[in-house]
């Protein structure tokens, strides 16, 4: 192609060929489906969802064992049942409204407060795993119980309450999502839109406690540990724990030392890691036991299209089509049993 171009006065060197740019992305390249394997899309819009579909998503399981979408403080098996009970009610209906489908995973979170009369809760939680609607026992696992916690869970109850769920997780053949707290030195200030609106409900201060938690230094990390050794003696496969909220120090721990998968939540919280982390662990580790999900809830900045935007940026890294593919959509799709859904 000539570089004589007929413009009025010179405009300088900037076609590709003068920059040294070339192309080697195609554009089909990005044409990637996804699956986020952990949001809270149902306390989001009706605008949101339309996004999943507008940004090709085409699976989404909507966690439903957050304490703060319960009201009441004690917290009791009953509300947390309701809550996992709307989540079922509205899949249905967010079906009828989008294209991706809707899916729930339930669970006794051990993050925020205790719930009181669990055990019974967790009782009815195998009948729950059969529905078609729930692929998935989660969002729990040892948490941070700090004084920022309202309510807090001893370690030692916190580790039987997740054993228990894993045993169900077991029982029905489901993937297991652990949850795993924020490490506080990993936190930083970030927050730019101002905080979650999440309500942490702080009892007064004279019954704060922090004895009988984590170091909130390596929470991160000692939480990983106690939870895979939890799975394994609750004889859960390590393949069917996905190690969730993974930053650079529990994704190496998880793929050098367990067969569990590394879930990396992405673009939402400002504890959430670079894209970088991301791109990093997959050239190390390949992509066989890395997914990427949103954790995205109606309680703090969403993004949407959040799957979309990652799937851009690890193209930009140079991450290749195909282990971006099997981060977002093959994972997924295989842990979660989606197998109707194209290869
Ligand atoms: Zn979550």
């Amino acid at each position: 192609m000539s570089s004589d171009y007929p413009t009025r006065k010179s405009v300088g060197l900037f076609r590709n060929e003068d920059v040294g740019f070339q192309q080697n992305m195609p554009p089909d390249s990005t044409r990637i489906p996804w699956i986020d394997s952990h949001s809270h899309a149902h306390t989001g819009s009706w605008n949101d969802r339309h996004e999943f579909d507008l940004s090709g998503g085409l699976a989404v399981v909507m966690v439903a064992s957050s304490a703060s979408r319960a009201p009441y403080r004690p917290m009791t098996a009953e509300d947390m049942q309701s809550q996992w009970d709307v989540a079922i009610k509205r899949c249905h209906a967010i079906s009828r409204s989008h294209f991706f489908e809707p899916y729930v995973a339930l669970a006794v979170h051990t993050t925020r407060t205790r719930t009181e009369n669990w055990k019974t809760l967790v009782e009815k939680l195998p009948a729950y795993a059969e529905l078609d609607e729930v692929i998935a026992i989660g969002e729990t696992g040892i948490s941070l119980n700090t004084a920022q916690v309202a309510d807090p869970w001893p370690l030692e109850t916190q580790k039987e309450v997740v054993a228990k769920q894993m045993a169900v997780a077991r029982d029905a053949n489901v993937p297991f999502i652990c949850h795993t707290p924020k490490s506080m030195k990993s936190t930083g200030d970030r927050w730019v839109r101002g905080k979650t609106e999440s309500g942490h409900n702080l009892p007064p201060s004279d019954q704060l406690s922090t004895e009988d938690s984590l170091d909130p230094e390596s929470a991160k990390i000692d939480a990983t540990k106690i939870d895979v050794q939890l799975a394994n003696e609750a004889n859960l496969p390590e393949s069917r724990l996905v190690i969730d909220h993974a930053n650079e120090e529990t994704a190496s721990y998880v793929l050098e030392n367990t067969d569990c998968y590394v879930g990396f939540s992405m673009y939402g919280h400002p504890s959430h890691p670079p894209i970088e982390t991301v791109a990093d662990t997959i050239e190390e580790y390949g992509s066989d036991r890395v997914v990427i999900n949103t954790d995205m809830s109606g309680s703090a900045e969403q993004r949407p299209c959040a799957l979309k935007e990652v799937i851009l940026d690890l193209l930009r890294l140079d991450v290749s089509p195909s282990d971006v593919r099997a981060a977002v959509y093959e994972n997924p799709r295989d842990i979660l049993g989606l197998t109707h859904l194209p290869e």
